[in-house]
């Protein structure tokens, strides 16, 4: 057949639209929508004829099938459009600070006073009181103060943000002293030397990588010395012969010399972690306690609140961090702010197991054991013989490179399909309507009910019967 001959054949977007299901969906969403579908489809389908006569491929190709192509190829689409692209998935990995999952969830009333403030105008930077002009950051700066204890606080887009925007203000054209053992990479190419060499700070490395001790500090002090900077080594844990040096220790040096100590401490733990049974981690409250000038921290981990970089300090070093330019460039919105604020109201009563990456933290045994069966049980009956479904023990991890190494006790349920792998099983998972992201240990695949809320476990098993 002839190039031409074929594309001939090729329906046209009148012919389609005359399709009955094609007809259902125009009612419902208009014919914007479905042209944008079935033109696609069309192009696509004339594009991969055209490869494939590149190739020399002269098949006689029929009207009927071509059209068939395109109606089934045009609704696929028409699905995806309407869909959105950032949805909301499953989180079945047992990692409760997922990084590529969006980090931390959300409580209820931080979605809820989104809704309320950002449907609408907000007093975000009104000073109701007075009428003027007022400050974002007003909004949480006394509940930051009054949780923490800091003496003042400001709030950027992130973390990296947070440790940028610091290093600018108070060390460019200047010294930081920081131990060799704490030049870390955080991921997602957060490596603090180069963040530090983006803000016009010079590193000054001391120390060794495991060990450190304050003398080492002492010795590089000069007149050019701007900052004493302490790094949390967050994904990263040291074992066997090491030490670092305290901030109290820092703290005591840097008023010897005059210079500021600064803590960037990656998690925002807020509450005393064993409590619920988590290995003790160094909460914001120590460290401006044992003296740190300045404490940065991110809002969406172990805070368990929206991507935000909190900065808690010494008011003479806020207000001068506030007036540098990237201030403006790394600022905070207002949704984050809408979120951060419902967040930090949680903390302030008293009540942190209402945040749900606290929550999912201290899930209990008991607790994680009901939802397994009640998962496997549906399951069981979703895939019908199909295959063997097990409650399992297993361990979940904290992520987002907080508490590394931390084995969290957990309930799985495994799936064993006969005919379908695990790697398969996964893989029509992550393209069910309701992604589900498990994962596969020795060859089964998992899901950790620890990051599933009740919903999910529903929902869950609905979407493996609909992959089935
Ligand atoms: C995670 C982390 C950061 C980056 O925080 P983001 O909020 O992800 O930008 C910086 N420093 C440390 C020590 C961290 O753990």
């Amino acid at each position: 057949m002839e190039r031409n001959e074929v594309l001939r054949k090729l329906p046209k977007v009148s012919e389609l639209l005359n399709e009955a299901s094609i007809k259902a969906l125009e009612e419902k969403y208009g014919r914007l929508a479905v042209l944008k579908a079935i033109r696609r489809s069309i192009d696509e389908i004339r594009c991969s004829l055209e490869k494939a006569f590149e190739k020399g491929f002269s098949n006689n190709i029929c009207e009927e099938e071509l059209k068939k192509e395109a109606l089934e190829r045009a609704l696929e689409l028409f699905e995806k459009y309407r869909t959105y692209n950032l949805r909301k998935v499953i989180n079945a990995t047992g990692v409760v600070l997922h990084t590529n999952l969006g980090r931390a969830p959300l409580p209820e009333e931080a979605l809820k006073n989104i809704l309320e403030v950002a449907s609408g105008y907000s007093n975000l930077e009104y000073d109701l009181d007075e009428g003027t002009r007022g400050e974002r950051y007003a909004h949480v700066r006394e509940l930051l103060c009054e949780i923490t204890g800091a003496e003042d606080a400001m709030v950027v887009n992130n973390n990296a943000g947070a440790v940028l925007l610091v290093l600018s203000a108070l060390a460019a054209g200047r010294e930081v002293i920081i131990s060799r053992g704490q030049l870390v990479e955080i991921g997602g190419s957060f490596r603090v030397p180069e963040v530090m060499a983006q803000s016009g700070a010079r590193l000054v490395e001391v120390g060794t990588t495991n060990k450190t001790h304050i003398a080492d500090y002492e010795r590089a002090i000069n007149e050019n010395t701007a900052l004493l900077l302490k790094v949390h080594t967050s994904n990263f844990k040291f074992i066997g012969f090491w030490s670092e040096v305290k901030i109290r220790e820092l703290k005591s040096l840097g008023l010897k010399y005059g210079i500021p100590v600064m803590e960037d401490l990656g998690s925002g733990v807020l509450v005393d972690l064993t409590k619920f049974g988590l290995p003790p981690e160094p909460t914001v409250q120590e460290s401006l306690e044992e003296g740190a000038d300045i404490v940065t921290f991110s809002g969406d981990k172990l805070l368990g609140g929206p991507q935000a970089g909190i900065i808690l300090g010494k008011r003479e070093f806020i207000e001068k961090i506030k007036r540098h330019p990237l201030t403006r460039a790394l600022r905070v919105d207002k949704l984050t702010l809408c979120a951060l604020e419902a967040v930090l109201k949680i903390y302030s009563s008293g009540e942190p197991e209402r945040i749900p990456v606290i929550r999912m933290l201290m899930k209990s045994p008991q607790e994680m054991e009901k939802h397994a069966r009640r998962l496997a049980a549906e399951l069981q009956r979703t895939i019908q013989g199909k295959g063997t479904v097990e409650v399992i023990d297993d361990v979940s991890q904290v992520g987002g490179g907080s508490l590394p190494g931390v084995e969290l006790p957990t309930k799985a349920v495994s799936i064993q399909l006969r005919e379908v792998g695990p790697d398969e099983l996964a893989r029509r998972l992550r393209m069910a309507r309701i992604p589900v992201i498990g994962r596969i240990k020795k060859d089964r695949f998992l899901l950790d009910v620890r990051t599933m809320t009740e919903e999910d476990l529903k929902t869950a098993s609905e979407m493996v019967g609909s992959v089935l």
